[in-house]
């Protein structure tokens, strides 16, 4: 077992290490030493988890090549706002889903650019993931939520935990049933985002759990989610990329260079190679800074557990995916169900057709979806700031070429989102007047 969490706690618990002119693209390790500070033994519980996953993720990797097991994992996104430019639409959070749903199937189109010399070892996570469609009292919900905030979560705390309690910010839905995201401005829009990996190792005191539940989820700058190019950032983080890394430290993986500079320290995966430090936004493909054995491999600036720029990373390796379903079989396990042999890839076929029309419409939109087998489908009809407009639910392929009245709404952007078998299409069309 190589070694983990070997730092000095203290040495990078200040407001220094923020105060970079850089973009910090993620506080998850300065989180979690200063979690140690507050609750000492949290990191040991940290690395209980962990070692215990790995043990788990060895004894299946015998049975893991050619599994189609898919888990489906349910979110809610919590946008905590104190102006409009941070009251993101839902249109980039679904954005956001498009994301993680490419990258946790290996469906993303730069997939091309993996090197060859890991190739061997980039996988496909199956995992995808959806907004909520119930919320905790059992309502129906669009899997977001949307509180202004305070604003005194900003800089109260290094970190922006106070955005996960209410008054000021907003309480987490069970986190222990759902990934919770709060979508913030992080510390003055420093900190793109972080998370907290699972600490539930088994035999651990109860007490400390309990401290732990209220926390556990991903805090997210506001300009970092989703395919967000509008907002006034730095291109570098401007894919989506964010939630996709910090969703690797909440399934338990750390930063591939093991947050130390040098040779020695590692992230406890055995397939990524050592680095010596984070390639910081580059996409350096020369970059070979420690030696591996007994294969030399470059620094794989591919992996999302680094911090290159969102235009090169586009892979996990197979270990990483190992630890992560060890995860989702035990610390995360309630927040994902298991679907096997019909993913995302696959359920997408229980459409024939989709067809919004026209659009541009003037008033009124015609729905022609086809859908197989014989199910029913649902849509539902939001405007740019996520309230529903209507709705149809039980809908067969007979009844097709839905009219869909909107006359009394002004110009602009809106969104029809179709369902069948829990699967989620979103198309967008525009009203003219
Ligand atoms: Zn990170």
């Amino acid at each position: 077992m190589k070694q983990l969490f070997t730092l000095v706690l203290t040495l990078f618990i200040s407001f220094n290490c923020f105060a970079q002119a850089n973009l910090n693209r993620c506080g998850t390790f300065n989180a979690i030493q200063f979690r140690e500070q507050q609750q000492p033994g949290y990191l040991a519980r940290t690395q209980a988890c962990f070692e215990n996953a790995k043990q788990i993720a060895d004894a299946n990797k015998a049975n893991r090549s050619g599994s189609d097991t898919v888990y489906r994992v349910q979110m809610v996104f919590h946008v905590v706002y104190n102006s409009a430019l941070e009251n993101i639409p839902d249109s980039v959070i679904y954005s956001q889903l498009e994301v993680l749903n490419e990258d946790y199937r290996r469906l993303n189109a730069d997939t091309a650019r993996t090197r060859s010399e890991f190739l061997p070892v980039a996988g496909d996570p199956h995992i995808e993931f959806v907004l909520a469609t119930t919320d905790p009292d059992g309502n129906t919900t669009t899997g977001i939520t949307r509180t202004p905030g305070s604003g005194s979560f900003i800089g109260y705390s290094p970190f922006a935990d106070d955005v996960k309690k209410e008054p000021g910010g907003k309480a987490p839905w069970p986190t222990d049933r759902y990934v919770n995201v709060w979508v913030c401005n992080i510390f003055f829009g420093i900190v793109l985002g972080y998370s907290y990996p699972p600490s539930n190792a088994p035999n651990w005191d109860s007490l400390s759990l309990s401290t732990d539940s209220a926390l556990q989820g991903v805090a997210l700058h506001y300009a970092a989610v989703g395919r967000n190019f509008s907002q006034p950032i730095d291109q570098t983080v401007a894919g989506g990329r964010t939630l996709t890394h910090e969703l690797g430290h909440y399934f338990g993986l750390r930063h591939i260079w093991g947050d130390s500079t040098g040779c020695n320290n590692d992230d406890g995966i055995n397939d990524t190679p050592y680095a010596s430090d984070a390639s910081q936004q580059t996409c350096d493909t020369v970059i070979n800074s420690c030696p591996d054995a007994p294969t030399d491999f470059h620094d794989m600036i591919e992996n999302y557990m680094d911090y290159s720029d969102d235009r090169c990373v586009n892979m996990f390796t197979k270990e990483q995916i190992g630890l992560i379903h060890a995860m989702l079989q035990t610390s995360r396990a309630g927040v994902a169900t298991v679907v096997t042999g019909t993913g995302i890839k696959n359920a997408e076929n229980n459409f024939e057709t989709i067809q919004l029309f026209p659009n541009p419409s003037t008033g009124t939109i015609y729905l022609n979806a086809q859908v197989k087998n014989g199910k029913n489908y649902s849509y539902e009809i939001y405007n740019a700031i996520g309230e529903k407009l209507t709705g149809e639910n039980n809908l067969t392929s007979s009844s097709n070429h839905r009219s869909i009245y909107l006359s009394a709404q002004p110009s602009g952007i809106y969104f029809a989102k179709i369902t069948c078998d829990e699967q989620v299409v979103v198309k967008k069309f525009q009203l003219v007047r």
